[in-house]
């Protein structure tokens, strides 16, 4: 059922067993321990454009680009150089530097709906905050989310969340109390009808929707055509907010985000990932009217010892910088080769098989169903996957190991290991069936 070569794991395997004795499960993150797949996570000792190597030696053609943010490659010679200047001179002040306004200036300039931004230091951090912005703005408690998104582990968004949640299965976290995940109302992504039904009996209750413009944390779900329209206008109608979380199509889908791909204008953007370009940052933004409700303007309270760390700041303007449109066209285009190169084999091979794809976000079902929502997604021949994940990492790949997140391509990809990953795939799906 799968590619037979071992790959030495000794050291990382060691590594792990050490690192379970003091970290819950050896990791800081849940789905980097390979729970679902039942492997041993590879231990990384470096990162070099599209490349990582693990500390048993191998090295692995790498499609999680640290869950998005690396767009531009590991340790891009920029980057780090920017990284490395700004350290020199002091790595943090709890005071302001120039650089926030640099990194503030070149947001705004790029996201229309965005007058005044503000940093935080993760995704998490920049929906919780912009949750509260939304409700402290609105005077409304409730909250609409959909099912299968990921907006970060703040109470309110744990409900029915997808990436780790939905990949380990626990929908509904322990933790949260019941009355705030009372206030959370979950419905389909794609589904405009549910939408509507749900503002005609809470609607004068409702702060905001929080959506992913694309889901990317079911796999990857692309907006059926007229449905973030459809958002715009029931939250305009009702007087609630919307939320856009661009943590992970944020500069990564287009030189605007999803909002300047579909043309939509949010009433808040979230963004976190590439705009950290590999450090931890995350950002709230959008107009005057709301932004201004934020301390010390206004008295929705939010702050950060590290918020618009200078390091942050330097790596993510840099990587900001880096992304020209003419970096757009090139992903479009390595990302349209990978799509058709996977759609071949699955058809050679006969085995049920659907890529969605929106830019340089890629993300191959094993169901020959139409993925439109978290649903059909988990409809998906999760056994397939597993194998074929496996397989892929014998065969030197290194995927997201969970079907409920997107594979992210990025600049530092050449056609070679775009021919690499396509040749790799024919062989770990030519088993599947065996
Ligand atoms: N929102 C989205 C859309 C995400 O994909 C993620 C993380 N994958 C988050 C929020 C949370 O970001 P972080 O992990 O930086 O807290």
């Amino acid at each position: 059922k799968q590619v037979e070569v071992k790959r030495n794991e000794s050291r990382s395997a060691e590594a792990f067993a050490k690192a379970k004795q003091v970290i819950p499960g050896g990791v800081n993150s849940p789905v980097r321990a390979f729970k679902s797949v039942g492997l041993t996570p590879m231990y990384m000792d470096r990162g070099v454009g599209s490349k990582v190597y693990d500390i048993d030696g191998n090295s692995f053609i790498d499609y999680v680009c640290s869950w998005g943010p690396l767009i531009m490659g590991h340790a891009h010679p920029e980057v780090v150089e920017a990284i490395k200047k700004t350290a020199e001179k002091g790595t943090s002040f709890g005071a302001p530097t120039e650089l926030e306004t640099l990194m503030a200036e070149l947001v705004v300039e790029r996201v229309p709906s965005i007058d005044l931004v503000r940093m935080v230091n993760s995704g998490t951090e920049a929906t919780m905050s912009a949750l509260r912005l939304a409700r402290g703005y609105t005077k409304r408690q409730k909250i609409l989310k959909f099912e299968g998104s990921y907006h970060g582990h703040s109470d309110s968004l744990l409900i029915k969340a997808g990436s780790g949640v939905a990949t380990l299965g626990l929908p509904d976290s322990p933790g949260v109390p019941e009355n705030v995940a009372a206030q959370t109302i979950t419905v389909a992504f794609n589904d405009l009808a549910a939408v509507k039904l749900a503002f005609e009996k809470f609607g004068e209750e409702i702060a905001c929707i929080v959506v992913e413009p694309i889901a990317g944390n079911m796999g990857v779900v692309p907006p059926e055509p007229g449905f973030l329209e459809g958002l715009r206008q029931v939250t305009t109608q009702y007087g609630s907010l919307l939320i856009f979380d661009e943590v992970m199509t944020g500069f990564r889908v287009a030189y605007n985000c999803a909002q300047g791909l579909y043309d939509i204008e949010p009433d808040i953007t979230c963004f976190g990932k590439i705009i950290g370009g590999g450090l931890p940052v995350g950002a709230y933004g959008g107009k005057r009217q709301f932004m201004e409700m934020i301390a010390p303007i206004g008295p929705v309270y939010q702050a950060g010892t590290l918020s618009g760390n200078p390091l942050a700041m330097a790596a993510g303007y840099t990587t900001l910088k880096l992304l020209t449109p003419a970096v757009y066209e090139q992903l479009e285009l390595q990302s349209q080769k990978l799509q058709a190169g996977l759609e071949a084999n699955a058809a050679k091979y006969n085995v049920a098989f659907t890529v969605n794809r929106v830019g340089s976000m890629v993300c191959p079902f094993f169901t020959d169903k139409r993925v439109t929502n978290y649903d059909v997604a988990k409809q998906s021949n999760l056994t397939y996957f597993n194998h074929y994940f496996e397989s892929m990492l014998h065969l030197g790949i290194s995927l997201p190991p969970s079907q409920f997140e997107g594979m992210f391509v990025s600049a530092a990809h050449t056609d070679e290991d775009i021919a690499k990953t396509i040749a790799a795939h024919e062989e770990a799906i030519s088993y599947l069936q065996q």
